[in-house]
């Protein structure tokens, strides 16, 4: 990816902003295709391609870099859309992606979705 004016910017967080990645980046073709597959919608607390409700520190937030709102995914859709990025190995299963939520459950430590040892 040579000329970054065609590359879109966007950030995720499992729930605490704090743990974002805001290292995501797609060109423009993928990220209109990205667009239609979460839809035009950014509904708050609900996943925005099955519509289930969601809590907060239990869901995906994606977001354009710079843009206010976002969208929220639940586990399922979340690892659907982390899975087509390239940057995202070893690719995750909803076991393996752990969510803010889940981790003040388990008490246990986690690695955010998209953290790569490059
Ligand atoms: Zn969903």
């Amino acid at each position: 990816m040579n000329r970054p004016d065609d590359a879109v910017r966007f950030l995720y967080h499992p729930g605490d902003i704090l743990l974002k990645d805001d290292s995501g980046l797609l060109c423009r073709t993928c990220w209109r295709a990205a667009l239609g597959w979460l839809g035009v919608e950014q509904p708050e607390n609900s996943c925005a391609r099955c519509g289930i409700p969601l809590e907060h520190s239990h869901s995906l937030h994606l977001r354009r870099t710079g843009d206010e709102g976002g969208w929220q995914l639940c586990p399922e859709d979340a690892v659907a859309f982390l899975n087509q990025l390239r940057t995202v190995e070893p690719k995750l299963t909803v076991e393996t992606l752990s969510l803010a939520g889940d981790w003040r459950l388990a008490g246990g430590s986690g690695v955010s979705p998209g953290e790569t040892e490059s």
